[in-house]
Parts: C-alpha cells; sequence; structure tokens
C-alpha cells in the first residue's frame, strides 16, 4: 500500500511541475502582450496603423505642408519603404532623393488612409476620390503632382 502511495505522491509532485511550468509560460505571455500593446502605442499615439515619419501635425498624417481637412494620406515612397505625408517632408527628412513607383508596381499598398488607416494599392488611388474604406475624401490638388510619387 504504501508503496502505491508513494508512486501516487510521486506523480502529483510531477504534475505539480508541470502546472508550474505552464503559470510560468502564461506569464512570459502576457508579458509579450504588453509589450506588444506598448510598441502599438509608440508607433501611433493611439490608433494603430503603419508608422508615418516628417514633419506630421496631428495623428491623421497631416504634415506642416499640407493641412487641409482634406490632406489624409501618406505616401509610401519606392526608395525606403517608409510613409511620408508629402513629398516635402521626404525632401526634408529622409537623407536620400525619392523615387517614385514605377507603372508596374501601381498593386503595391502605397497609400495610407490617415482617418481609418486603411492601405489603398496606388491603382486604387489613383482611382479614387475618397477612402473606400471610411469614405474620407481625398485632396483632388494631390492629383496635380501625381509624378512625385508615380510615374505616370
Ligand atoms: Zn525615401
Ligand atoms: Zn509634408
Ligand atoms: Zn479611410
Amino acid at each position: 500500500m504504501s508503496g502505491a502511495w508513494g508512486a501516487m505522491s510521486g506523480a502529483w509532485g510531477a504534475m505539480s511541475g508541470a502546472w508550474g511550468a505552464m503559470s510560468g509560460g502564461w506569464g512570459a505571455m502576457s508579458g509579450g502582450w504588453g509589450a506588444m500593446s506598448g510598441a502599438w502605442g509608440a508607433m501611433s499615439g493611439g490608433a494603430a496603423g503603419p508608422r508615418v515619419l516628417g514633419p506630421t501635425v496631428d495623428d491623421q498624417t497631416r504634415c506642416v505642408h499640407y493641412r487641409t481637412p482634406l490632406d489624409v494620406i501618406a505616401i509610401r515612397f519606392a526608395c525606403c519603404g517608409e510613409f511620408y505625408p508629402c513629398h516635402a517632408c521626404h525632401a526634408e527628412t529622409a537623407d536620400h532623393p525619392a523615387q517614385q513607383w514605377p507603372v508596374d508596381r501601381r498593386g503595391e499598398r502605397a497609400v495610407l488612409c490617415g482617418v481609418c488607416t486603411t492601405t489603398l494599392a496606388i491603382a486604387d488611388y489613383l482611382e479614387a476620390d475618397s477612402c473606400p474604406e471610411c469614405g474620407a475624401a481625398f485632396n483632388p490638388g494631390c492629383k496635380l503632382h501625381t509624378e512625385l510619387y508615380f510615374q505616370v
């Protein structure tokens, strides 16, 4: 009898050892979540979305150059893959000349709606007057200098 009990408590011992390992795992996981939400907060100041470089003046990608109610998009530049609110932001902030997206890469999701943080393919942006996701109107003036961002 006592031999069997001894074997069982040995098993219990092994199981609680396993529990200990599992709760250690949970602890590690919640630490991971905390680190992740910290990263999101730092990236966007609240709304989740890609990081936008340059002298922005709010969290809808308006910048010191273009800040009307319609200026809500940021462009990812072909040269560095980073989002900037406008060509002037890139010129002032980046350490290299801007490159335009070639015509055969119109499928790149290089346009960010600063209102809802959706990214649009270049081709979709060029055909849209407003964000297909949230309906935010785009500045028709941007279309006047499309060639600064996309080869035409
Ligand atoms: Zn660049
Ligand atoms: Zn700018
Ligand atoms: Zn939108």
